[in-house]
């Protein structure tokens, strides 16, 4: 576990069996420096123990980066049950995932995720109190994630474009689900031209009739003449196949993880692309979970407080272009500091976080 290439310093991997229900999960609590660790729960038929340990490692430490760079009073988590969730997600398995949660006595507030819904967070309630909202004051969920990858593109146009408006503006769209679809929505409605791509040939249809979009092959995304590249399907995906293929100028979506290995934020770089850290981008999620825990939820408030990620992005980019610096560079910087603070602090030696 300690020499696992994901292993970032978590403060607790926990792994949890309940035989009667069948709930294999892993729980990663990364940080808790800030306040509670908060994240997703995933359901997903990983191939492979090692591979699902991979991915609550590696999302709970974005999940950390995602609040602190946002400043918000919470650390990082997220958990993972293993199996696909067609067969395997039953009540007994859920309300089993919650006693798991309880457990860590409030370090973990389990969300939804992949495979995961409003109605699960429900059934898990029943056995810990350490749940985001069941339902959301909207009653259904808002479309945070693409509001927030909508406000930091905007930041990254104006930044690298020297344009306010998107009107024109050519966005490529890679993924057409929760994020991809309503991000296109208010790209079209400010404007912007879209060509877009998906497995799913009924949701590129559907991009195609709401919004005018050009459809491409998947493979064929990358290389499209735009002045965006929004990745919002999969992670991994910036990587040495891909970026010399590159014609867009900015690279900014939703996508967790998008950069392959640490690298290729530099040989964007090298390329003259600006890329915007992908746990800024989507960040829109935390910061929706804690207009619920402030209890200033109503949809225009959580909308205008995820339209701060406009601000928080501008900053990133001014800082980095001073310290001719990657942005990626300078928000892994305020993001380890803010926590170095928040560690000293707690040390009691007097900084506040
Ligand atoms: P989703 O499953 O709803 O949509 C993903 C879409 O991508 C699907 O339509 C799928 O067909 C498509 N896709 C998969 N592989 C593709 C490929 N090779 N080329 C083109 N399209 C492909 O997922 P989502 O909730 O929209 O999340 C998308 C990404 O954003 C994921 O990386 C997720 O981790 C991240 N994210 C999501 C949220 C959220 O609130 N949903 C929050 C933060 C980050």
């Amino acid at each position: 576990m300690f020499h696992h290439p994901d292993f970032d310093d978590h403060e607790q991997v926990v792994f949890a069996r309940d035989v009667t229900s069948g709930l294999r999960a892993i729980v990663a609590v990364h940080s808790t420096l800030c306040g509670p660790a908060f994240g997703g729960c995933r359901i997903w038929p990983y191939r492979s123990d090692d591979e699902a340990l991979t991915d609550a490692l590696r999302l709970s430490r974005g999940m950390t980066y995602k609040a602190t760079i946002c400043a918000l009073p919470y650390g990082g988590g997220k958990s993972v049950i293993l199996g696909d969730p067609k067969t395997i997600k039953t009540p007994a398995l859920l309300r089993a995932m919650g006693g798991v949660v309880e457990r860590l006595g409030g370090r973990y507030v389990i969300a939804d995720d992949i495979g995961t819904t409003l109605d699960d967070l429900r059934l898990m309630r029943e056995t810990t109190e350490h749940t985001a909202a069941a339902t959301s004051a909207a009653g259904q969920p808002l479309p945070v994630t693409a509001y927030g990858v909508f406000q930091a593109l905007r930041a990254a146009v104006e930044h690298a474009l020297g344009r306010q408006d998107l009107e024109g503006l050519r966005v490529a769209v890679q993924g057409l689900g929760n994020v991809g679809l309503p991000l296109c929505r208010h790209l079209h409605e400010a404007g912007a031209a879209l060509v877009v791509t998906d497995l799913s040939g009924g949701r590129v249809a559907e991009a195609e009739r709401a919004f005018g979009a050009l459809s491409v092959d998947p493979d064929a995304i990358y290389e499209q003449p735009v002045d965006v590249f929004a990745p919002c399907a999969l992670g991994a995906i910036l990587n040495d196949r891909t970026i010399p293929r590159l014609r867009a100028k900015i690279v900014c979506g939703g996508a967790n993880n998008q950069l392959a290995e640490a690298r290729h934020d530099a040989a964007l770089a090298a390329r003259g692309i600006l890329f915007v850290p992908d746990y800024l981008a989507n960040a829109g999620g935390v910061i929706d979970f804690h207009q619920e825990r402030t209890g200033d939820d109503a949809p225009d408030a959580v909308l205008a407080a995820v339209a701060r990620l406009y601000e928080i992005t501008g900053d990133v980019l001014a800082r980095a272009a001073r310290a001719g610096e990657t942005p990626l560079q300078v928000a892994d910087r305020i993001v380890l500091d803010r926590l170095a603070d928040a560690h000293r602090a707690k040390a009691g030696d007097g900084a506040v976080p």
